[in-house]
C-alpha cells in the first residue's frame, strides 16, 4: 500500500518549526510495512492544498495529513479534504459536546469558533482525540482513504498509535516487516568501503544497502522486508555474513552501540584497566567513557594535561622533548602514554595532543595535527592523524580514533594470545 505523507502549515514552509509529523509517521508506517513513497508540505491555502491533495490521491493509496484541524480561519484540513471527496459537513453532537466538556472542566469560556472542530464529513470516521479538542478523521472513497490527524505532535502520535494503525491493520491487514541492521566502522573512507561491496550493493533488491558518513564513522545500513520478523532477520543475517568477513577489521559495532560502549565492552571482557592523558582533547574521550554506565570496572582516571608544565611534572615528559620534538609530537605522546600508564598503574596508557586550533599552528604543525599513542602489555604504538573541521570537530575527531586504537590494541593482544 502506497501512502503520501502530507504536512499542512505555513510555519513549516517558513521554517518557524521543525517538522517533526513527517518523520514520526514515515518511520511507523515503514515499520508497519507501508511504502511512504511521497511526502509534501503545503501552507495553509485552499487552492494549493487541493492541488497537492489531487496529486496525492492520484499516486497513493492513502493520504495521511497533519495539522489545519483546529478552530482559526487558517486551520482548513478537513474542509478541503471534504471537497475533494464532494461533502458535506455537519455538527457532530457527541464531539461538540467533547469541546464543551474541555472548556467547563477548564472553567473557561468556549470560543463559538470552537465548535469548528466538531464539524465533520458525512460519512466520516471519527477518531476521538484523547490529548485534545479537535478530532481525526478518516474518509474513504473508492478505494483511496484519506486521514486528518492534528498537528501539535503528542496529539498526533497518541492518535496515530491508538487510532490510525488499529484501523489500518484491520483494513490492510499485515504488511510484512521491515527491518534495519547498522554495521558501524571505523577507519576507511565512504567510498572505499563502497568499492569493497561495490558487487552487493549493484545486485541489492532485498535487503537494501545504504551507506552513509556521519561523524567519526561510515555506517552501512541493511534493510530487509520480509513476511514476519524472522524472516525480515534471516535475510538481514544472510547478507551480513557475506559483508562482514570483507571489511571485519573495520566494524566496531552493530546498531545502536556506540564506540565507546564496544571499547568499554572489550576492555571489560579481557579484563584491562585504563588510564589517560589529554592535552589536545581536553578531557572528550574520559567523558565519553564515563557517560556509560559501569565504566569505573575499566577507566581508572586521567589527567588532563594541557599545559607543559603538567605534562612535564605530572606525567613526566622529560623537559628536553618538550623543548626539542615540542608538545604536539610523537615523543610527547609516547612518554604521555608511558607516564600515565606508570603514575596511575593500569593495564593501558594513552597519551593524546595536538593542534585543535584556530591558533598554534606552524608551517610543520598544521591545525588538526594530532598524535596519539598507547602503551600497554604489548608495547607501546604512536599514531599521527590530520584531522580536518573546526575545533569541536577535531576534538570529536581525535576522540573517536583514540578510541578506536584502544579497541585495536585490545583485539591485537586477544589475536596474539590465541595465535
Ligand atoms: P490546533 O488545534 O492546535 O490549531 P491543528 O490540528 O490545527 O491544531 P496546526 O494549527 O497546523 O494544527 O498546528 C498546531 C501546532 O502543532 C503548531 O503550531 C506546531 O506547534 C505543531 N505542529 C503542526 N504541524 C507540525 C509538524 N508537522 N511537525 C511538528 N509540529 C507541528
Ligand atoms: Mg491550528
Amino acid at each position: 500500500m502506497i501512502v503520501e505523507i502530507l504536512t499542512t502549515g505555513t510555519e513549516l514552509l517558513l521554517g518557524q518549526i521543525t517538522n517533526t509529523n513527517a518523520p514520526y509517521l514515515a518511520r511507523e508506517l515503514n515499520r508497519l510495512g507501508f511504502d511512504v513513497l511521497y511526502q509534501s508540505t503545503i501552507g495553509d491555502n485552499r487552492e494549493r492544498m487541493a492541488q497537492v491533495l489531487s496529486l496525492a490521491l492520484s499516486r497513493a493509496d492513502i493520504v495521511i495529513t497533519s495539522g489545519g484541524l483546529g478552530p482559526t480561519q487558517g486551520d482548513i484540513t478537513k474542509e478541503v479534504c471534504a471537497q475533494i471527496f464532494k461533502r458535506n459537513l455537519y455538527l457532530h453532537e457527541p464531539s461538540q459536546n467533547k469541546i464543551k466538556c474541555f472548556f467547563a472542566q477548564r472553567h473557561a469560556q468556549m470560543p463559538q469558533s470552537n465548535l469548528r472542530q466538531a464539524m465533520i464529513p458525512e460519512g466520516a470516521l471519527i477518531l476521538e482525540n484523547e490529548r485534545g479538542t479537535a478530532p481525526g478523521i478518516i474518509m474513504e472513497e473508492n478505494e483511496k482513504v484519506i486521514i486528518n490527524l492534528p498537528g501539535p505532535p503528542h496529539e498526533l502520535e497518541h492518535m496515530f498509535k491508538h487510532a490510525v494503525v488499529p484501523y489500518l491493520q484491520d483494513k490492510y491487514g499485515s504488511q510484512g516487516v521491515i527491518l534495519s541492521r547498522v554495521l558501524h566502522t571505523y577507519g576507511i573512507g565512504e567510498s572505499a568501503l563502497e568499492e569493497k561491496i561495490a558487487d552487493l550493493i549493484a545486485a541489492q533488491h532485498n535487503p537494501t544497502i545504504a551507506l552513509l558518513a556521519r561523524p567519526g564513522e561510515v555506517i552501512i545500513r541493511i534493510t530487509a522486508k520480509g513476511d514476519t520478523e524472522a524472516s525480515a532477520e534471516k535475510l538481514i543475517d544472510q547478507l551480513q555474513q557475506v559483508i562482514v568477513p570483507r571489511i571485519s577489521q573495520y566494524i566496531f559495532a552493530f546498531d545502536d552501540t556506540p564506540m565507546e560502549v564496544a571499547v568499554g565492552q572489550e576492555l571489560l571482557h579481557r579484563n584491562l584497566s585504563l588510564s589517560l592523558a589529554e592535552s589536545c582533547t581536553g578531557g572528550l574521550i574520559t567523558s565519553r567513557l564515563t557517560d556509560i554506565p559501569g565504566s569505573s570496572a575499566y577507566l581508572c582516571g586521567s589527567i588532563v594535561c594541557y599545559s607543559n608544565k603538567v605534562k612535564e611534572e605530572h606525567l613526566g615528559v622529560p623537559q628536553d622533548i618538550l623543548i626539542n620534538q615540542g608538545a604536539v609530537s610523537e615523543e610527547t605522546a609516547i612518554a604521555m602514554a608511558t607516564g600515565i600508564r606508570r603514575k596511575l598503574n593500569t593495564s593501558l596508557g594513552v597519551g593524546i595532543t595536538g593542534i585543535a586550533g584556530p591558533g598554534g599552528a606552524t608551517a610543520e604543525k598544521p591545525v588538526g595535527l594530532v598524535y596519539m599513542a598507547i602503551d600497554g602489555p604489548a608495547g607501546f604504538q604512536c599514531h599521527k592523524y590530520q584531522f580536518l573541521g573546526q575545533r569541536t570537530e577535531i576534538k570529536f575527531r581525535a576522540s573517536q580514533a583514540a578510541l578506536d586504537m584502544i579497541r585495536r590494541y585490545v583485539r591485537d593482544l586477544t589475536l596474539q594470545e590465541e595465535i
